[in-house]
C-alpha cells in the first residue's frame, strides 16, 4: 500500500530541497483502517513519550555533504524534513528488550498478564514474529481507556514495524516498512600520513573507507604503494530516517589517485540486480590478481608513510616482495586457484604455493600458521584467508614474502599485463552509461569545487 493521497501531499509540502529526496512509506497487510492514524505526527507535548516522536534534523546538511552542489532555488531554511514518522501515536508504552527476556515478562512489565499475551499471539503472525524477539529491540503497548491491551507495536529495526491492534475478531497484524531518505554525500582527502587517517579526518567512517580501498584493491597495492600526496574523492548515498543519519548506503563514484596515477570506478547494477564497480568506460574493477596479499586494513590503520619499514630480505636472491606485518595477520589469496603446496619449504618456512589456471602462481611464505581447511589440493577463493604472517623460515622479523609468477618465471605483478575481464557488453553500454553519468558528472562538479576551495 502507497501512503494515501493526503499523506502524499504532506510529504509534498514538506519537500523542500532535491537534496533531501521525498520519503517513502511502504506498507503491507491487511488493515488499512488503521492506518491514517499510524501517520498522525503526534501533539508536541508528548514528544518526550515515544523515541518516535523526535524529528531531529541535521542542523546544517553541510555537514554531512560538504560541497553539495546547492540546487539553483533551494533555500537552507526550507530545508526541513522529508516525512513525519508514521508510528507515534498516544499512550505508547515502549519497552526496550533487554538480555534474558522474554514476551511473558514484558508483558508483566507493561502491567499485563500472560492471558493478554496469549490474545496476542492467537493471531499466527504475532506467534510467529514474536517467537523470537533480540535484545535492542523496542516492544510496545498501547492501552484503551479502560487500561487494557489496545494495540502492540514490534519494533524489529528502525525501518521495520509490526502492529497488532485488538478488533472484535481478535488481534490483527499489520506490517509497517519505512524507506530511509537518502542523500548523496561527497568526501575528499589527501592522505599525508596514512589512508584510514586521511578518510578519517575528511569524515568518514572506518568502514566506509575500507569499502573505497576494496573498490581499488586490484589496481592499488594498499599497504606497499601509498605515498604522501596521494588522494581520493568519493560520491556515496547516506541513509536518513526522520533527519537522523542512520549509515552509509553504497559509493556511486570515486578516484583515487596513487603516485599520480588515476583510477576511476563507477558502481553499476546490472538488469539482474548486480552490483559491480566499473572504470567509466565499462572496464570491471576486478581484475584475475588482488594487488595486496595480506589483510591491508591490519597494517594501514597503524601505517605511517614518514617512518621507514625495514625489507627484510632474508631469502637469498630475493625475488619477491616483502610485506612488513606483525605475526599473525591475516593472508589473502590474490586469486582464486587451487593449493598445490602447503608446508615447510626450505628457507621459506610454512609456504603456501597457488596455481591459477594453467600460467599464473603465487607464492606466501614465511607463515606462522596456515587458515583452516587450506591444504595441498584445496580450492581458494581470492581474497580467501590462507594463513597468517609469521618468521618461519629464513626470515628475521615477522614478515610475508609473497612471489608472483608468470609461466613458471617470477614477475613482478605490477608490471605483467594481466587479462581484463567482466566488461561491460556492447549490447548493455547504453543502459550502463544512462545509469553512471549522473554519479561521475558529480564526482567531476564536486572535484571542481574542492580544487575551487583549494585555490583560494
Ligand atoms: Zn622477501
Amino acid at each position: 500500500m502507497e501512503p494515501t493521497e493526503k499523506q502524499r501531499k504532506n510529504n509534498k509540502a514538506q519537500e523542500a530541497s532535491p537534496r533531501f529526496p521525498k520519503g517513502h512509506l511502504i506498507t503491507a497487510g491487511a488493515l488499512c483502517a488503521l492506518l491514517p492514524l499510524l501517520f498522525v505526527v503526534i501533539p508536541t507535548e508528548d514528544a518526550a513519550a515515544t523515541r518516535h516522536t523526535t524529528y531531529e534534523l541535521p542542523l546544517d546538511l553541510s555537514e554531512t555533504s560538504p560541497a553539495a552542489p546547492e540546487a539553483p532555488d533551494s533555500d537552507p531554511a526550507t530545508v526541513a524534513i522529508a516525512e513525519p514518522a508514521p508510528v507515534p501515536e498516544r499512550n505508547w508504552h515502549e519497552f526496550t528488550i533487554k538480555n534474558g527476556d522474554n514476551l511473558s515478562l514484558l508483558f508483566q512489565r507493561a502491567g499485563l498478564s500472560d492471558r493478554d499475551m496469549y490474545e496476542v499471539i492467537a493471531n499466527k503472525d504475532a506467534k510467529d514474529s514474536l517467537r523470537r524477539i533480540y535484545p535492542g529491540q523496542t516492544l510496545a503497548f498501547k492501552m484503551d481507556a479502560d487500561g487494557k491491551l489496545a494495540a502492540l507495536r514490534y519494533d524489529t529495526s528502525k525501518l521495520s514495524h509490526q502492529i497488532f491492534t485488538k478488533t472484535d475478531a481478535g488481534f490483527d497484524a499489520q506490517q509497517i516498512d519505512r524507506t530511509p531518505d537518502i542523500i548523496t554525500a561527497f568526501r575528499h582527502a589527501e592522505i599525508n600520513s596514512s589512508l584510514f587517517l586521511a578518510g578519517q579526518q575528511a569524515g568518514m567512517e572506518p568502514a566506509l573507507i575500507m569499502e573505497l580501498a576494496n573498490i581499488f584493491g586490484w589496481d592499488v597495492d594498499f599497504a606497499l604503494d601509498i605515498r604522501e600526496g596521494d588522494s581520493f574523492s568519493l560520491v556515496y548515498e547516506e541513509r536518513f530516517l526522520d533527519g537522523e543519519k542512520l549509515d552509509n548506503g553504497n559509493i556511486l563514484a570515486a578516484e583515487f589517485v596513487n603516485q599520480g596515477k588515476k583510477f576511476r570506478a563507477v558502481r553499476y547494477e546490472n538488469e539482474a540486480g548486480i552490483a559491480h564497480y566499473f572504470t567509466p568506460t565499462g572496464d570491471s574493477m576486478r581484475k584475475e590478481f588482488l594487488r595486496t596479499p595480506v589483510d591491508f586494513a591490519r597494517i594501514s590503520s597503524h601505517f605511517n608513510l614518514r617512518r621507514k619499514h625495514p625489507v627484510l630480505h632474508s631469502i637469498r636472491a630475493h625475488k619477491g616482495t616483502d610485506y612488513a606485518a606483525s605475526t599473525g595477520t591475516p593472508i589473502r589469496a590474490t586469486g582464486d586457484g587451487k593449493v598445490i603446496h602447503a608446508g615447510r619449504k626450505g628457507g621459506y618456512g610454512n609456504t603456501v604455493i597457488i596455481q591459477h589456471g594453467q600460467t599464473y602462481r603465487t607464492l606466501y611464505a614465511h607463515m606462522s600458521k596456515y587458515a583452516r581447511g587450506v591444504k595441498t589440493g584445496s580450492r581458494v577463493k581470492q581474497g580467501q584467508i590462507i594463513g597468517y604472517v609469521g618468521s618461519t623460515g629464513l626470515a628475521t622479523g615477522p614478515h610475508l614474502h609473497y612471489e608472483f609468477y608468470v609461466n613458471g618465471a617470477v614477475r613482478n605483478p605490477v608490471t605483467v599485463p594481466l587479462p581484463k575481464a567482466n566488461a561491460i557488453a556492447k549490447s548493455e553500454m547504453n543502459r550502463f552509461l544512462a545509469q553512471t553519468t549522473t554519479a561521475l558528472a558529480a564526482l567531476e562538479n564536486y572535484q571542481k569545487t574542492t580544487q575551487l576551495a583549494l585555490a583560494d
